[in-house]
């Protein structure tokens, strides 16, 4: 990549949703989980919770936030056994989200439970507030690595977007995970206009002085309020830019069957990487391989979907592991062939961010 910010940042996805009639007329009962236009699903979202001890802007409201009650939400053994179910269909990486998944009491088991499953990739991803404490015992239990939500390196600013906790506990956390070998560390920023844009350049220093990847997420039509405009979105085009005109950055190329959604890019100088995710400006869609599993048992094919497959009824009427395949199976066969957010006749889904998991 050009040194020169006026040089145009090509994004390495800018895959557009496929199009046309589906790629199979009929949902196929053996083999990896697919969908009609023939992704294949390997990474499975669990949100633990949708409780969480913060009230970041973009995402939940500061007050009156009602939460789901305890019977409705999977215990540890129900979200276990739908994760082997999925293992069997071929899901590889499994990632616990929430709401905040370490306010949910007893995690830790959670993650023993499910390193028993066999996953090519066990992750988390916190806001850092509660984890510097658990952080080793979570590694021991079986997690690989983990992603931290961090939107300022300003105490002000950090307090003034989260609205609770502290930057100090979670720069402390980030350490934390080092030290117990939850690598690489990745460190999720949801960028806003005119809110925390003007830290672009602290974020990169910020990653190459740590050797964390820090990932600027645009900021997507998920928040609890409805308060989402297009203009507050920071295109990442721009972002890499930024980054490029100080620290000349090349693309990554993804491995073979790394559909991950952040498209990611080093410094060409060697000092380290960063990421973007560009869900509002180039949606990824097409190479999207992610299904959900929210805290009250209900499978998503995406974040921007209602369509909703309820395992729980399954898993507490004394249905089988087919049956559960079978839910699996139905949601990710019934997957569109992009979000939509752009398109003008776009709504928001009933469930934000938080009670979804990102
Ligand atoms: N509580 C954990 C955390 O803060 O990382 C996990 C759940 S949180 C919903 C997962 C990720 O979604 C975080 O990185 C958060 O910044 C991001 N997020 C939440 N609302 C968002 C929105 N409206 N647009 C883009 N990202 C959002």
């Amino acid at each position: 990549m050009n040194a020169s910010s006026e040089v145009p940042v090509v994004l390495r996805r800018g895959v557009r949703p496929p199009s046309g009639a589906p790629a199979q007329a009929s949902m196929p009962l053996e083999g990896p989980l697919v969908d009609g236009y023939g992704r294949v699903h390997t990474d499975l979202r669990v949100s633990v919770t949708d409780r969480c001890n913060l009230r970041c802007v973009y995402c939940l409201p500061e007050e009156g936030v009602p939460f789901l009650p305890r019977a409705e939400i999977l215990s540890f053994e129900e979200i276990a056994r739908v994760a082997g179910v999925a293992r069997s269909l071929g899901v590889r990486s499994l990632r616990l989200t929430g709401g905040e998944p370490l306010v949910r009491r007893g995690l830790v088991e959670l993650v023993r439970q499910l390193s028993t499953v066999g996953f090519d990739d066990l992750s988390l991803t916190t806001n850092g507030t509660v984890l510097a404490p658990v952080a080793a015992e979570l590694a021991r239990a079986g997690l690989h690595r983990v992603n931290i939500s961090c939107d300022s390196l300003r105490p002000d600013r950090f307090a003034q977007i989260r609205r609770r906790g502290q930057l100090a506990t979670v720069l402390v956390a980030m350490d934390a995970a080092e030290a117990a070998g939850l690598a690489p560390l990745k460190v999720n920023v949801v960028l806003i206009s005119g809110v925390n844009d003007d830290e672009v350049l602290d974020f990169a220093a910020f990653a190459r002085r740590y050797g964390r990847t820090v990932r600027f997420i645009e900021f997507m039509p998920l928040d609890a309020e409805g308060g989402w405009r297009r203009d507050q979105v920071v295109p990442s085009e721009d972002v890499l830019a930024r980054i490029n005109a100080s620290w000349p950055i090349e693309a990554v190329k993804p491995s073979e069957g790394d559909p991950a959604p952040a498209d990611r890019y080093r410094f060409c100088d060697g000092g380290g990487e960063i990421g973007v995710v560009a869900s509002v400006t180039r949606p990824f869609c097409g190479t999207c391989n992610r299904l959900r599993l929210t805290a009250d048992g209900a499978v998503r094919n995406c974040l921007f979907s209602d369509d909703e497959v309820s395992v729980r009824t399954l898993l507490r009427s004394g249905g089988s592991d087919e049956d559960i395949a079978l839910a699996l199976r139905r949601s990710v066969w019934g997957k569109l062939p992009g979000h939509g957010i752009n398109d003008p006749g776009f709504l928001r889904p009933s469930r934000s961010m938080s009670m979804i998991g990102g």
